[in-house]
């Protein structure tokens, strides 16, 4: 049980509070009383510094797909190191890999390759207001796309701060300038009208309209399609142009998110599982577009540098794993995901805890609630919800599943139907002990 069998974690945790802020790096992995610190992992498998072992049904916050430690994974990342790991010149492995996601997404021509999905976000949004000349950028409310200031504009707004039905903007962090908040229109996600709406009056000053098709912290629930060709028409009405965010959703579908919903962005973000388990993060877009970061006729219109952009660990390792995601990957994908959430939905069932699962592919996020998920402010949790919540990862936990805290789970390839079994078993039982909260 966490925290008792966990002693080195809580021993290193204890030295990481000297030297780390909280003992911390990322936000997203820190927990109370301490983090459980991974010493490695196989396939779908993750071992603890104390030898616990889990499902690993995180998988690096969906940047990895085909577990720990792949073979292919290995042998390309490690001959790369053999030859060098960085050059002060460009490698023929950023081609290859570029090559590969033009023959993927529909709507893109070109790459630009960059360190994290923040950086991709940041470089995106940069590059729309390049090519247009405007100020302001639109985001969906509650949608989660990196820390690039005004990418993170009103991604958590709190009850207190929501007027009325209209979607506000909210700093995220503390000290970000007003002028940034001014810059940001934030849209709600999944209505139409009120959308469309907002971006017809900034229209004249509007850069773009980023928007990830099924934004995990914002629920985690679809687009509907919709939404998302209204958003492509008015955007072409008002000359904005229109960014997906497919840092998570590319591990849809062999097309990504904008191939299941048959729609062209004008730019798209990519990064976690086209870096292969390195840090990684690509704009892609027609080449209209991506025309601003072109340096061959003098300064470019957005300068991008990189010291470790394209780098060739990265792009082979992101190579041998786009490789070996093929359409029989995808539809096994496809199979596991829909076997996890059936299950968990019918645990739901039988036990009559409100609630169920959303979610595509190989991506589900557990919500405890009967009302119906369409948005940041419908999937915003309750204290009784919370609760659930709590006592359901606690649950997971204990049984040896390791998921996101706030109820996101992403499947691996090594996953076999025995472990989807298991994971939906330990999820039945978790949901028993939250429905013997009453
Ligand atoms: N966009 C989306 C949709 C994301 O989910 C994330 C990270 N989870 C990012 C951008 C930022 O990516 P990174 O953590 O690589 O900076």
């Amino acid at each position: 049980m966490y925290p008792e069998s966990h002693p080195q974690s809580r021993e290193l945790y204890a030295r990481a509070l000297n030297s780390l802020p909280g003992g911390n790096t990322r936000t997203t992995v820190f927990m109370k009383p301490f983090p459980i610190y991974a010493a490695r992992g196989s396939g779908c498998r993750v071992w603890d510094v104390d030898g616990n072992e889990y499902i690993d049904c995180i998988n690096n916050f969906t940047s990895l797909i085909h577990g720990h430690a792949h073979p292919a994974l290995i042998e390309a990342a490690t001959k790369q190191l053999a030859l060098g790991s960085a050059f002060g010149m460009p490698t023929e492995s950023e081609v290859d890999l570029a090559e590969l996601l033009v023959g993927r997404l529909p709507s893109i021509e070109q790459v630009r390759f960059a360190n994290s999905g923040t950086e991709a976000v940041m470089m995106a949004l940069k590059a729309a207001r390049a090519h247009t000349g405007r100020p302001k950028i639109a985001k969906c409310e509650g949608a989660y796309h990196g820390s690039y200031d005004y990418a993170e504009v009103s991604l958590d707004p709190p009850p207190s701060a929501w007027c009325g039905n209209a979607p506000v903007s909210v700093a995220y962090a503390k000290g970000t300038p007003q002028n940034v908040l001014a810059d940001v229109v934030t849209i709600p996600f999944n209505d139409v009208e009120a959308a469309v709406s907002l971006i017809r009056e900034h229209g004249p000053e509007l850069a773009c309209v980023l928007v990830d098709p099924m934004p995990n912290r914002a629920g985690l629930v679809p687009a509907d399609r919709a939404y998302l060709e209204a958003l492509r028409q008015v955007t072409r009405e008002v000359g904005a142009l229109l960014i997906f965010d497919e840092v998570i959703t590319f591990r849809l579908g062999y097309h990504g998110a904008q191939g299941l919903w048959g729609i062209d962005p004008d730019l798209t973000t990519l990064g976690k599982i086209i870096g292969g388990g390195f840090p990684v993060g690509a704009i892609a877009g027609g080449k209209q577009f991506m025309s601003v970061f072109d340096p061959s006729s003098g300064k470019p219109a957005l300068p991008h540098g990189g010291t470790f952009s394209a780098n060739p660990v990265t792009m082979r390792a992101g190579l041998a794993a786009m490789e070996l995601l093929d359409e029989a990957a995808f539809a096994r994908l496809d199979t596991i995901g829909q076997a996890v959430r059936d299950g968990i939905d019918a645990a739901f069932r039988k036990t009559g805890v409100p609630g169920g699962t959303v979610g595509l592919g190989s991506l589900l996020k557990i919500h405890f609630t009967d009302r119906r998920i369409r948005d940041y402010r419908s999937a915003y949790l309750t204290e009784a919800e919370a609760k659930r919540q709590a006592v359901f990862n606690a649950g997971l936990l204990n049984r040896g599943i390791s998921a996101a805290n706030y109820g996101l789970m992403a499947l691996s390839l090594p996953m076999t139907d025995a472990d989807v079994d298991a994971i939906v078993a330990a999820a039945s039982a978790s949901l028993q002990e939250v429905a013997a909260l009453g």
